[in-house]
């Protein structure tokens, strides 16, 4: 932390990103980051390559965050937030390689130690968290604006505080938030209580795709590109319906299969998935995930993966046996 500072304090220009297909902790942590940062008069850019979901377009300063660098950006140092690996980034990851200081802020548990300065803490409930007590280090001011980010960072990466992650600092913090102005109900509505129709269609038919394990202990859920357009839902409309599946009484893992955009022009060719995986506490599915490629925490993890839909189903009912 004190090393960080030390860089923190001789930086100029900054990139702060965080990774693709960003979730509230993405979003709160970098722009609670960005917002401290332009404060103390760093030259900031705030990177996302992914659009900002509706429910998360009510924080401040979320305008300030690009979705691409300009070519010739001297930046000195780089803040990169909640990505377990450089790669979650997407696109900029090359340009962040070349930047000289690269700081690497995180909770997860397979983070690869990337970057020249590492602030890591599994036990951190969000990214967010982190970031907080960075600032509380740093003595930088929490105003209404990187209070509300991050609040709904914790909030949103620990469930609305139900997640195995939901640790007494989450309570801690977010009562401080709460003190500094942050209203609670109006949050949750922005967050949870403004979801297009198309998501409420395309619940409906994930919530119909869902197949139990013969054992009973693997829950699986797709998402198909059709299923997006015929319900006209985007991509971050897919966002927690893992939960219904992992809801299941006696489901150990819950998966979540994503069909990610492609040309499909050949139907017999291999399709680009995203895997989500959760556990009830009894699975490390970080270790599934990292088998895959993947990473993330014992109980949230995912992968990306080239194959068939039915080939992902087999090898999940493969492990499936084992739990
Ligand atoms: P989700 O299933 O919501 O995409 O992600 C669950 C958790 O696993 C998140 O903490 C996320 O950062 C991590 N995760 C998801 N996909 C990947 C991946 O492809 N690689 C790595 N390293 N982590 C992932
Ligand atoms: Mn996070």
């Amino acid at each position: 932390m004190e090393r960080i500072i030390d860089k923190i304090a001789q930086s100029k220009r900054v990139l702060i990103a965080s990774h693709t297909n960003p979730d509230g902790d993405a979003i709160g942590s970098l722009l609670a980051t960005g917002l401290f940062l332009a404060a103390r008069g760093k030259e900031t850019t705030l990177f996302n390559e992914s659009a900002i979901p509706a429910v998360y377009r009510f924080l401040g300063a979320v305008d300030r965050v690009v979705n691409r660098l300009e070519k010739g950006c001297a930046f000195d140092t780089a803040v990169v937030l909640d990505c377990g690996d450089l790669h979650r980034v997407g696109r900029a990851a090359p340009v962040i390689e070349d930047i000289p200081v690269v700081i690497n802020i995180d909770h997860h548990i397979t983070n690869t130690r990337f970057g020249n300065f590492h602030l890591i803490d599994p036990e951190a409930c969000a990214t967010a968290e982190i970031i907080f007590y960075l600032m509380t280090a740093m003595k930088a001011p929490v105003t209404l604006e990187i209070a509300n980010a991050i609040y709904t960072g914790i909030l949103t990466d620990t469930g609305s505080f139900r997640f195995s992650n939901t640790n007494r600092n989450a309570f801690k913090i977010c009562e401080q938030m709460v003190a500094l102005g942050v209203d609670p109900y109006r949050i949750a509505q922005q967050v949870y209580g403004t979801y297009s129709l198309g998501r409420i269609k395309l619940l409906n038919l994930a919530l119909d795709s869902i197949e139990v394990s013969p054992n009973g202990k693997l829950s699986m859920m797709a998402v198909t590109q059709q299923m997006l357009r015929e319900t006209q839902a985007r991509p971050e409309d897919t966002d927690g319906l893992i939960n219904y599946a992992k809801g299941i009484k006696d489901v150990k893992v819950a998966v979540l299969i994503e069909e990610m955009a492609h040309d499909g022009r050949n139907p017999e060719a291999p399709i680009p998935y995203h895997v989500s995986l959760r556990s009830n506490g009894s699975v490390d599915v970080a270790a599934i995930a990292a088998a895959f490629g993947g990473g993330g925490h014992s109980s949230a993890a995912g992968f990306s993966i080239e194959a068939t839909l039915p080939e992902i189903k087999s090898k999940l009912l493969g492990l499936a046996e084992k739990m």
